[in-house]
């Protein structure tokens, strides 16, 4: 679109918990930075669903006419198994399980989770920040920090959070409850302070050490993001994402080392918080309880692959719900949401097939759609509502074809979902273990139907025998058009 729409943005900012209307710093810009995955596993289903709504925004900025520049991390250093400073490092810990490089698991798991970006249609941020390309930067970040908020103990070098006004805003849960949940260090002032350098122990050698001020060691995770936001970004920036979960502790560290880095104090002014929004994406649950990727098998994109599901039609699954509520996984509700994309993809194909290509625009017609649409997207991304927007477009009859692709590629270009690329027969279910061979399916259906068409039932049914006993199970007259599947 050339026009930049006339509806605001407005965005939910968990900081003041309160829906705001998109104003950037740089006027005409977007910048955004997320939190990545730490690269010591797979991601599960319910990461992509932080990464999804990212993508959703990121999108939106550039649908409402803004210049994106969007930052994912890649955590390869600096996660601890637990969020307080207790654990081992993730990393470290996956590798000694391997015996491999931490190199090598890292890039192992960075490329997967790349796969998975790539398969969600998920586009690409203008940087992928590596963590271990920015220890230098750190170093330097924390010395300019340290001896006015920080203290060393022989652990680490510490953040002391009773030197930044307003501490754990952003939580809200700045508790004796919460800080119950933070480990204990001998020397610590405030149970909720962190280690923004993590010493290795004497006589220990870790994988992954730099020299610095404070000795060998390994920086803090909430470090990390501090320092690769602000070198990317520029303090303060415009949005930071995450999941919920981080708006317990990563963040509000995140905005106690950025207040402390950027010389600020209280939070009333949200600049003095690195990122003038902070946003962040309800879980993913299932039934079975929390997802876990120390059980074996666990919900990744691959396994749904695997079974036989489009990977878009787990897009459409989160799609479907708005990103602040949670949402709980199953097969059958991802069953349905692979259902609803193909109804999609078939009606969008029966378009093409009347118009070749999108005209440039649209009429007046479908200009009410687009406000709709607009209208949604723009109030804090509700998506559940411009799929029904989407939906009620491409079935609006007596509109002229060309314009209707015109109208559902400009919506579409905000969900992701490819519609206008996607085949419908690439939506089959398809489990990675079934030996079918399509093309001698496909011909068996002709020469059944040339069968019929001549009246030969006997014939007919014994084509349709003939494909039962393969597994395959024919579908005359199924309102999706499936016309086959597996039994
Ligand atoms: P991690 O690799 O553990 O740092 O997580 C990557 C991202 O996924 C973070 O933004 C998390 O907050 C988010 N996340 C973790 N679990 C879930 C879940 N079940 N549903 C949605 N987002 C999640
Ligand atoms: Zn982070």
């Amino acid at each position: 679109m050339t026009d930049a729409p006339a509806v605001p943005l407005t965005l939910f900012n968990s900081l003041t918990r309160k829906p705001e209307v998109f104003q950037p710093v740089h006027p005409g810009e977007a910048r955004v930075y997320s939190c990545g995955p730490t690269v010591y596993n797979y991601p599960h289903i319910g990461n992509m669903r932080a990464y999804v709504f990212a993508d959703i925004l990121g999108r939106t900025l550039s649908f409402k006419g803004y210049r994106l520049t969007h930052v994912i991390n890649i955590t390869d250093v600096g996660h601890l198994t637990d969020d307080a400073d207790a654990g081992e490092d993730k990393m470290e810990k996956m590798a000694a399980q391997r015996a491999q490089s931490i190199w090598d698991i890292a890039k192992h798991y960075t490329q997967a989770y790349w796969a998975d970006i790539k398969a969600l249609n998920i586009r690409q941020p203008a940087h992928w920040s590596i963590a271990t390309d920015y220890v230098p930067a750190m170093i330097e970040f924390a010395k300019g920090i340290a001896e006015k908020h920080c203290y060393e103990l022989d652990s680490g070098l510490y953040f002391d959070v009773s030197t930044v006004d307003d501490y754990g805003r952003l939580a809200r849960a700045h508790t004796e409850e919460g800080e119950g949940r933070i480990d204990a260090v001998e020397g610590k002032r405030n149970a909720a302070d962190f280690a923004i350098w993590r010493k290795t122990p004497p006589g220990e050698k870790r994988q992954m050490e730099w020299d610095s001020p404070w000795g060998k060691g390994a920086p803090g995770w909430h470090l990390e993001c501090s320092v690769m936001s602000g070198k990317l970004l520029g303090f303060p920036f415009d949005i930071h994402t995450g999941g919920i979960d981080h708006r317990e502790i990563h963040h509000p560290n995140e905005i106690a080392q950025n207040q402390a880095f950027c010389c600020t104090n209280g939070l009333d002014n949200a600049a003095n918080s690195g990122a003038r929004i902070w946003m962040h994406n309800n879980f993913l649950v299932e039934r079975s309880g929390k997802m876990s990727k120390s059980a074996g098998e666990f919900l990744r994109l691959q396994l749904l692959i695997d079974k036989g599901y489009h990977p878009l039609a787990y897009r459409m699954m989160c799609l479907q719900a708005h990103y602040r509520s949670e949402l709980e996984f199953s097969w059958e509700g991802l069953g349905a949401a692979l259902v609803r994309l193909k109804r999609m993809v078939m009606a969008v194909g029966q378009l093409k097939e009347r118009a070749s290509t999108p005209a440039e625009s649209w009429g007046p017609k479908l200009t009410p759609l687009m406000a709709k649409f607009d209208a949604a997207v723009s109030d804090d991304l509700n998506t559940p509502i411009a799929l029904t927007a989407t939906e009620e477009a491409i079935a609006m009859k007596k509109v002229d074809p060309a314009e209707k692709l015109a109208l559902v590629s400009a919506m579409d270009a905000v969900m992701g979902l490819g519609l206008l690329d996607l085949e419908r027969t690439a939506l089959r279910i398809r489990p990675k273990d079934a030996t079918v061979n399509e093309a001698e399916i496909e011909a068996t259906l002709t020469a059944r139907k040339e069968a019929r068409a001549a009246k030969d039932f006997a014939k007919s049914d014994a084509l349709r025998d003939e494909l039962a006993a393969k597994g395959v199970e024919v579908m005359d007259g199924d309102p999706l058009g499936w016309e086959w599947k597996l039994g």
